[in-house]
């Protein structure tokens, strides 16, 4: 049965790679909405190419330049905030959320609100805003499917199972490119060596956040939203190949782990075919190639960002959305050459240091906490770089 299907976040490695899987399927799916930000020529051609109803540019100065490049093709233009919204309410039997950073917080809440099927990848919506996003979710009757690869793992391995048969849920980590490197010598990493990840091509965020080992943290407290089995229960591995993507032990001690090549459109294909199946290009996992799978326990003294994100999680409220939002200005700070690689962490710990944020009871009060905290880590680099 044909279905539609909105992307938000499209020009990125997520929504791309979700373009790809629909474009293998094309009399499977109908395109409603594409949205992205700056990569007006990107979203203009993605747009053409699938026949998309609407192309959203999140950024109303791209709005001119979004329209020209969609002439003729029957494809129509809107820009901003509230376009993004309405995009998202324009009712798509599956919505991929892929958009990077709390800026995807609105359009995904309102595809919950609307009780739509969501597929969720911007993991910094959910740790800024999770209670929130679940209550919306559970009141409008939406799903909410993980795409982020240990979500979408243990959700696999629950397979509806009851949460209170876990014993434990095991996140895996691969550890970053940084895995193996003293304190020292992270100081000295350049963003290009911070975003070259051993085993997974994403964007530039996700990959220094896999570096600092917060993209784990924030893992952590996604997690934690998505199945409530109490954070003491859920705890971060280290394994090097990234072939395990996740485990669930049950309380019969039996645990169930989900392995596949370490390529996102087997997660996004989960997801996108849920609950059937539906076939990828994907390479097939090949075990005696692979040979062996290490693992050894994660590192809070180098990685001092596991230790600030459980802290965050255990305190709840607005905190992660404080620590979020720290590491958003950080991790792009770092990015555009302004700060070190260990400076990263450290700012977010001096602004969850200085701001206890009230807590939250609607998304206004998550968005005042976030430009709260965004604002308190502009200063603390101000005072680091002068
Ligand atoms: P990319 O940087 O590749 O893409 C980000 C997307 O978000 C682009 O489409 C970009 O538009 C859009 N965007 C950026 N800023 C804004 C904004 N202010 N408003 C609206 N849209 C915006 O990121 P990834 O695809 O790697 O990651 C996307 C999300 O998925 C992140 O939350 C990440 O943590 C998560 N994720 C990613 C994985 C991966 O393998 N890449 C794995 C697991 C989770 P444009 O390019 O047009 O400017
Ligand atoms: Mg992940």
């Amino acid at each position: 049965m044909m279905r539609t299907v909105s992307i938000f976040g499209a020009t990125g490695s997520v929504g791309r790679s979700t373009i790809d899987l629909i474009a293998r399927n094309p009399d499977d799916f109908r395109i409603l909405a594409l949205a992205g930000n700056n990569d007006v020529d990107g979203l203009a051609q993605m747009a053409r190419d699938v026949g998309a109803q609407v192309a959203v540019t999140a950024n109303p100065a791209n709005y001119g330049a979004l329209k020209a490049a969609l002439v003729g093709s029957g494809v129509e233009a809107a820009a901003g905030e509230q376009a993004l919204v309405d995009a998202a309410q324009m009712g798509a039997d599956w919505t991929m959320a892929s958009i990077v950073g709390c800026a995807g917080l609105k359009p995904t809440m309102a595809a919950l609100k609307a009780g739509r099927t969501v597929a969720l990848a911007n993991k910094e919506s959910l740790v800024s805003a999770g209670g929130l996003m679940m209550d919306a979710a559970r009141r409008s009757g939406a799903t909410l499917l993980p795409v982020d690869s240990e979500h979408n793992a243990i959700f696999q391995c629950l397979a509806g199972s009851n949460l209170d048969d876990v014993a434990r849920i095991t996140l895996t980590a691969s550890g970053g490119p940084f895995r193996t490197c003293t304190r020292a010598e992270m100081a000295a990493m350049t963003p290009a060596q911070a975003v070259a990840h051993p085993n997974w091509s994403m964007g530039a965020k996700i990959s220094v956040d896999s570096a600092t080992m917060m993209n784990k943290g924030l893992e952590l407290i996604e997690a934690a939203h998505l199945f409530p089995v109490g954070l003491d229960r859920i705890e971060i591995l280290v394994h090097p190949q990234s072939v395990i993507h996740s485990m669930v032990e049950y309380r019969d001690r039996s645990t169930l782990a989900q392995l596949g090549s370490p390529d996102m459109r087997i997660p996004i294909a989960h997801a996108l075919a849920w609950p059937q199946r539906m076939a990828t290009p994907c390479q097939p996992l090949d075990l005696a190639r692979i040979g062996r799978l290490d693992f050894e326990a994660p590192d809070e003294e180098r990685f001092p960002a596991l230790r600030l994100a459980r802290a965050a999680a255990a305190q709840g409220g607005a905190t992660p959305a404080v620590m979020n939002a720290a590491n958003e200005v950080a991790v792009a700070a770092f990015l555009n050459g302004a700060i070190g690689f260990l400076d990263i962490a450290m700012i977010v710990e001096d602004v969850l240091n200085r701001y206890n944020a009230p807590v939250p009871t609607a998304i206004d009060d998550i968005l005042a906490a976030d430009a709260q905290a965004r604002a308190m880590a502009g200063h603390v680099m101000e005072r680091l770089t002068a």
